[in-house]
């Protein structure tokens, strides 16, 4: 399309050539990696970069935490919903799409959380964007006091919704209550946080926050989205695992990284459900998720609330992997997740370490760069799996190791 002669003197073609050129100068602009993965191999998959023809790597950075996207009975799940009732909703909740099978998985996740209901959205971006812009509406004068690191999703619901804020720092309980000291007793306050942070893997105190909400009347709002299906007995995060649940107004989570398949959702009291399902137009205004989706889902949720070999598993796997690199003298952060973030500081460097380790070694992890983590954080996140071996981690440890050698760079202190 030729901007220049069609606009009457704004050079639109340049101002979007400036805005991608500064990604390339600052050495963030992103290269998605074509893969496929192999069914029921994971990790295994294969790339599509380059001209040989698909080559075999080993996938780790997947959100897929537990394989649950390859798992049998998702699987056959998914093709008896298909082969059942067709690919999709057909429409809204409201109009037509309101299906059994999304009326079930509801059922399911309120038990989960030990809540009265919960309500499905079409990913968890637009469950936390679509409930904190409305619930903040809904209370007149309502105070929203957010941790530093939350999701993006959480920020911009927060926005959305126009209400005063307050950002406490990350995990910072005397910060928090500083602030909620500091505003009208009286108006209505939300606390918005999370409990699994995913680019630091690090958890926060809830039931301290939970404390603070109690003494300063404040509603709680808690992404468990890295959570749900990996922590608590019966998968239900970080809130079922410290016995806090009930303590917790809304926890929200998603359905496309341990359970493997896609959408997000809200748990709550039913007031709490009817008001964001009536008023909050990322809800209201949007196909419902496919049924076949749907149907992966409760497969996926039900078989993790009954088993717990694959959160074992990745917890083991996880250990496993940081110990190693920690005896490579790599300069791994030592969390207490499943996430194994190794720091770099650098987004060029970063970019560098995921080519060298796909090109020449067959693995895949993505940089994450600025604004995902703050600049000068630059890191490579680590997802094992339940199903990565000793043998790849042996195989990872020492390609990083060649690695961090041949670009000298900064061991662990
Ligand atoms: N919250 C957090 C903390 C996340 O990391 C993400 C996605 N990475 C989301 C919400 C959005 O979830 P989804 O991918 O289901 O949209």
């Amino acid at each position: 399309m030729d901007f220049d002669a069609q606009t009457r003197g704004v050079d639109y073609s340049r101002i979007f050539t400036q805005a991608i050129d500064r990604l390339h100068a600052e050495g963030r602009y992103r290269v998605f990696i074509d893969i496929l993965r192999n069914k029921g191999m994971y990790p295994n998959a294969r790339c599509f970069a380059g001209h040989n023809g698909p080559k075999p790597i080993t996938v780790w950075c997947s959100n897929d935490y537990l394989a649950m996207g390859q798992h049998p009975k998702v699987i056959a799940a998914m093709e008896e919903a298909l082969h059942d009732v067709g690919a999709g909703s057909g429409g809204t909740r409201n109009i037509g799409g309101n299906t059994h099978y999304h009326v079930d998985l509801e059922g399911e996740l309120a038990d989960l959380h030990g809540k009265e209901g919960a309500l499905l959205f079409t990913s968890g971006y637009v469950s936390n964007e679509a409930t904190l812009a409305t619930l903040a509406k809904i209370l007149p004068g309502c105070i929203i006091f957010s941790d530093e690191m939350n999701h993006a999703s959480m920020i911009a619901g927060i926005r959305n919704s126009g209400c005063e804020k307050h950002i406490f720092r990350h995990n910072d309980l005397a910060h928090l209550e500083e602030l909620l000291a500091s505003v009208d007793p009286a108006a209505p306050k939300l606390i918005a946080f999370e409990s699994v942070y995913s680019m630091e893997g690090d958890i926060a105190p809830l039931a301290a926050i939970c404390d603070l909400a109690d003494k300063y009347n404040a509603l709680t709002y808690l992404d468990e989205v890295h959570a749900v299906g990996m922590y608590g007995a019966r998968g239900g995060g970080i809130s079922e695992r410290d016995g806090v649940a009930d303590r917790i107004t809304i926890v929200e989570g998603t359905l496309g990284k341990a359970f493997g398949v896609m959408g997000g959702y809200i748990a709550a009291d039913q007031m709490i459900i009817d008001v964001i399902r009536s008023y909050a137009p990322g809800f209201i205004f949007t196909t419902s998720l496919s049924p076949v989706l749907v149907a992966g889902v409760l497969a996926s949720v039900r078989h993790l609330k009954a088993s717990s070999v694959e959160r074992d598993g990745q917890q083991a796997a996880a250990a496993r992997l940081k110990a190693m690199m920690t005896e490579a003298g790599l300069p791994v952060m030592l969390g207490d997740t499943h996430i194994v973030p190794l720091m770099v500081g650098d987004p060029v460097k970063a970019k560098r370490i995921s080519d060298i380790l796909l090109a020449e070694y067959g693995i895949y992890v993505q940089p994450i760069n600025y604004p995902t983590v703050p600049r000068g954080t630059e890191r490579l996140r680590f997802t094992p799996g339940p199903s990565h071996t000793p043998a790849m981690m042996r195989e990872l440890t020492q390609a990083l190791g060649e690695i961090w050698g041949r670009l000298e760079l900064r061991k662990a202190a």
